[in-house]
């Protein structure tokens, strides 16, 4: 049973917990169903975040995995992904720089493992890696296993079967490489490459023996079906971790107007990904601060999986607040040991907020 909180199996059952514990009997959540999620009334929020913990708490318990990456190449690249801030077309205000040294990267995985990250995320800009870039991660990542064992996953754009292959041969555990949304709305947000583009690089990755994480981002202009058809289509590929980002509208970018979230769908967006992917990791990535805002919390009853530290291009909240967080929620973190060997442990001991202490 989870510290600090009731058995699930003795909560009061509703129709959001009734559809839970169908999928856990074995039946699969319908299309429909899944928008359904998406337009629940908002009262029903607490009952639906019943349901997907429901799930949540029977595959991963109160294990929170934290992640930390580190943008290992900014800016200067020719694609067109609207919601970027790196892209040709965008006109924002952030660093541009070339592929990190082996050094720096080393860095940047001393800084997640004293996060207590379990996974190094190496990411860099562009449609897909020069051999240089190759060269530098393949160099690096058995350095970092060595030293640190971290569960390393690589972003580096559109991949070969070849070129996962040597990603996997340098010991490579993960590629992350996001469908970014439903193939019906996928050239709303980009037109230099395809859906299909990104599908194959994906079937590359698990070709490769590599694990797949995909995902996308939310709150671009899309709708509930689109969300709903990127899902399905993460489910049927079988990637075994989906980071759900939700848009931060940044200024420079095609998308820097668009404000279609609120807390609660954006709560609704994490139910109906655990519903649809019960078993899979659900990650809640960038813009979790601005679009989750005070209701961060109750998205990790949904998703077992936060970034810790700052995003490519922007800031996320201080590590000592997501700590905190997972502390505050009775909920434990997942580490790697030296050898290794995937271990629980509590977050760090914080300080407590001194804004969250009432004088009388
Ligand atoms: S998302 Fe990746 S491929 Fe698209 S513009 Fe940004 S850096 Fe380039």
């Amino acid at each position: 049973m989870i510290k600090g909180l009731v058995d699930t199996d003795s909560l009061p059952v509703g129709r959001w917990s009734q559809r839970a514990v169908r999928i856990l009997a074995g039946e699969s959540l319908l299309p429909h169903e899944a928008e359904e999620i998406l337009s629940a009334p908002r009262e029903e929020i607490l009952e639906l975040l019943s349901g997907a913990y429901r799930l949540r708490h029977h595959y991963f318990s109160n294990r929170v995995q934290l992640y930390f990456l580190v943008n290992a190449k900014s800016g200067i690249c020719p694609e067109d992904c609207h919601y970027c801030s790196q892209s040709k077309i965008s006109d924002a205000e952030i660093p541009k720089y070339k592929i990190l040294s082996e050094e720096e990267l080393l860095e940047g995985a001393r800084r997640a493992a004293q996060l207590q990250s379990r996974t190094y995320c190496i990411v860099i800009s562009g449609r897909s890696p020069t051999p240089q870039e190759m060269r530098t991660v393949t160099s690096v990542v058995p350095r970092i296993k060595k030293e640190l064992g971290l569960h390393i996953c690589a972003c580096l754009g559109l991949l070969t079967p070849d070129l996962a292959r040597e990603l996997k041969a340098c010991g490579v555990d993960r590629v992350n490489h996001n469908l970014n949304t439903g193939e019906d709305h996928y050239e709303e947000i980009c037109t230099t490459h395809t859906y299909a583009d990104r599908v194959e690089t994906l079937q590359a990755v698990r070709d490769a023996g590599l694990e797949m994480c995909s995902g996308g981002i939310i709150g671009m202009g899309e709708k509930a079906e689109h969300i709903v058809q990127m899902a399905f289509a993460l489910r049927d590929l079988g990637v075994q971790s989906i980071p759900v980002n939700f848009l931060n509208p940044i200024e420079g970018t095609p998308l820097e107007t668009r404000h279609d979230l609120d807390p609660i769908r954006s709560l609704q967006a994490l139910a109906m990904f655990r519903f649809v992917n019960p078993d899979r990791e659900i990650r809640i990535a960038g813009g979790r601060e601005i679009q989750l805002r005070s209701l961060q919390p109750l998205g990790l009853f949904a998703a077992n999986s936060i970034f810790v530290g700052d995003y490519l291009t922007t800031k996320g909240q201080l590590p000592s607040r997501d700590y905190q967080m997972i502390s505050d929620l009775g909920f434990q973190i997942v580490v790697r040991n030296e050898q290794g060997e995937e271990i629980v442990c509590d977050p760090p001991e914080v300080q407590a907020d001194p804004l969250a202490i009432v004088s009388n």
